[in-house]
């Protein structure tokens, strides 16, 4: 049985992604539950592969609409339905994504499928430090990051174990992610590459986990589709001392000190 709370990565790619590596996703595991950030590509099946059946799935936080974060909503959603889900499930995220999300779920008729269970939408503020939620294992909180779109980074405080997860999500470096990741035990941030209005390389993710005083850098959500990465955490040690990992699918990493 592997350690709680935990974070299990379900995907680490950036927009495409290929065999082994699913578009950027991962799953908060405590012993109240299961909290989903971002869904993509197969969530029922990666979720099952973890240990998380679609039924215990308390939570969902998306983090900006783009198909690569938000894609696999309404298949998470039917085939939740279809295996006889019956509690409901909160969804969190910024309006300008949750809006989008029930239009796009009303254009599948879903006020039509019988016997659906209760979705939940939490519509979130745009500003920093915005409470998400709270159970027994963690305080979660976002703030809003530098992207194409609305979007949030998300800050996990571990309640048993005081350990701190900043999570980038998709951003250009921005000193709104130092402040969510000051002093975390890890910081995970994308490494999709320099893109002065949507994206970060690793050696600007590495720079944030150094303006952030983050003890260590995970990087994620970087380009696999006929791109080696191999080259990445050498990158981001260039600005970065402390610990530099590269995210891989199905990664478990222990949210303790
Ligand atoms: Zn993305």
């Amino acid at each position: 049985m592997a350690e709680l709370p935990r974070v299990v990565i379900l995907g680490s790619a950036s927009v495409v992604p290929d065999e082994d590596h699913e578009n950027s996703h991962m799953v908060l595991l405590g012993e109240s539950g299961a909290i989903m950030i971002d869904c993509t590509g197969r969530p029922l099946s990666r979720l099952k592969k973890v240990g998380v059946s679609a039924h215990d799935l308390d939570a969902l936080i998306l983090t900006h609409f783009h198909p690569d974060h938000v894609g696999a909503v309404p298949n998470l959603l039917l085939s939740a339905w279809i295996i006889g889900r019956k509690r409901p499930l909160h969804i969190y995220g910024l309006h300008h994504c949750l809006q989008r999300l029930e239009d796009l779920m009303s254009f599948y008729h879903w006020e039509n499928w019988s016997g659906f269970f209760p979705v939940v939408f939490h519509h979130l503020p745009q500003r920093e430090s915005i409470p998400v939620l709270e159970n027994a294992d963690f305080t979660i909180s976002a703030s809003p990051v530098r992207h194409y779109v609305p979007t949030i980074g998300v800050r996990v405080e571990c309640r048993t174990t005081n350990f701190v997860l900043g999570y980038s999500s998709d951003t250009i470096p921005c000193p709104e992610t130092v402040r969510l990741a000051h002093r975390a035990d890890l910081l995970i941030h994308e490494a999709t590459g320099n893109e002065p209005l949507g994206h970060s390389s690793a050696s600007q993710a590495g720079a944030i986990a150094c303006e952030a005083e983050a003890r260590r850098l995970g990087l994620i959500h970087y380009p696999v589709w006929e791109a080696t990465a191999d080259h990445l955490v050498a990158e981001a040690q260039s600005t970065f001392d402390g610990p530099v990992f590269l995210c891989e699918d199905y990664m478990e990493i222990p949210l303790r000190a």
